[in-house]
């Protein structure tokens, strides 16, 4: 069994055995020709069902996490959108109650109108998800660590309590976990008992902030089949050249999270000691609740770092305006280091009531560290607080 680094520029990344290109072509073609009647090559027929590029790439996404399926999306949402497609009018999902503003909204003000129903639980802890599981419950849906104030979940904790739960139809509830923030590199959830793996691709897993994309991950075929079914018949599916895009940011993973790592644990000290710092969230901090999941469920420490500007709009608005490396821009996971406020930005389709039972502040700041040098950094930071 080959390790992670390796997975990550070899899986599904060998030679094409026609002409020896050592890297996965861009294959443009949008149909296939049969062999004769009734007969395909490597089965593939038709690009939106299935393509070399595409292949490719999920061949190494499910390689990453150790698990046998997956599936590449046009975008996180869509591949959000194809797990709730599981979904019948009536089942209810139960989430924790700081997750993406995208996925809050496509609960709320999409799939809420077909008739399912949204429950979120207290906090991010399994004891608080579990009580709030029903005789409806059909997917559990959890990020770990949580956009943007990066609480810890226990996968595996959550998954025993699930384990013996039998919904109306008799089934155990699926567990669903977006795992964007800390990407196979750091966490592999359906080895610690989650059913599916969703990512958004357009984070750290391209890595570059130049292609958007997504991918959901499974070890059941039966589940797998039925979403690839529901994308191929709704059409959410990537291009050839942004599977091209992920399979090239891939083969540095592991590399950029140690980086993005080290930098979110320098910036997150370095905002520790500062009197304009209010608090600061960061899972590597010894007493940061629920730190020693990380020690139990990852190999690494994120690269996000949230904190608190003693003040309000004014003050953020005041130190946005200072930073000269670190760039004010939605998204993360990219080279470079992004700043944002999740109250106007990320999460502005929170209502006001539900950021303030999430914990989402006016002075609250997310910071995706990227790749550049850590004195550099420390020095905008230092520069722009001041
Ligand atoms: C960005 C993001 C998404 C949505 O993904 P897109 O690629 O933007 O559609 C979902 N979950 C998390 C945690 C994200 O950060």
């Amino acid at each position: 069994m080959m390790k992670f680094a390796t997975l990550a520029v070899r899986a599904g990344q060998n030679p094409n055995p026609y002409n020896g290109a050592v890297t996965i072509p861009v294959s443009l073609s949008s149909t296939y020709a049969y062999d004769s009647f009734g007969v395909m090559r490597d089965n593939f027929e038709y690009a939106r069902t299935d393509n070399p590029s595409r292949r490719a790439l999920e061949t190494t996404l499910a390689a990453l996490e150790n698990a046998k399926y997956a599936t590449s999306f046009a975008s996180g949402q869509a591949a959000s959108t194809s797990v709730l497609n599981l979904l019948e009018s009536g089942d209810e999902v139960v989430t924790t109650s700081d997750i993406y503003g995208g996925t809050y909204r496509l609960f709320h003000d999409v799939f809420k109108k077909y008739g399912v129903r949204f429950t979120t639980a207290e906090n991010n802890t399994a004891e608080s998800i579990a009580a709030k599981l029903s005789e409806r419950t059909a997917i559990v849906w959890a990020e770990t660590p949580s956009n943007p104030l990066l609480a810890l979940l226990d996968i595996a904790e959550l998954a025993g309590r699930i384990e013996n739960f039998r919904n109306q139809n008799g089934k155990k509830p699926l567990l669903a976990i977006d795992n964007t923030f800390s990407t196979p590199a750091l966490q592999n959830p359906l080895e610690l008992g989650a059913d599916v793996v969703m990512h958004s691709c357009t984070k750290y897993i391209g890595g570059h902030s130049d292609v958007v994309g997504g991918a959901v991950i499974v070890n059941d075929e039966t589940l797998w089949e039925k979403i690839r079914f529901y994308q191929n018949a709704a059409g959410a599916v990537p291009s050839p050249m942004d599977c091209f895009l992920l399979q090239r940011g891939i083969k540095t993973l592991p590399l950029r999270m140690k980086k993005h790592g080290e930098n979110a644990y320098a910036i997150a000290n370095f905002l520790r000691g500062r009197q304009n710092v209010e608090h600061v969230f960061f899972p590597g901090f010894d007493d940061f609740p629920g730190h020693k999941i990380v020690a139990k469920q990852m190999r690494g420490l994120p690269g996000m770092v949230s904190f608190c500007i003693r003040g309000g709009v004014r003050e953020v608005s005041q130190f946005f305006g200072k930073l000269q490396i670190v760039i004010l821009a939605e998204s993360l996971g990219g080279t470079e280091s992004l700043i944002c406020h999740p109250a106007t930005m990320t999460h502005a389709s929170f209502p006001e009531s539900e950021q303030k039972r999430a914990g989402i502040t006016q002075n609250l700041i997310r910071v995706s560290l990227g790749i550049e040098d850590t004195d550099d950094l420390i020095d905008d930071f230092k520069n722009a607080l001041d």
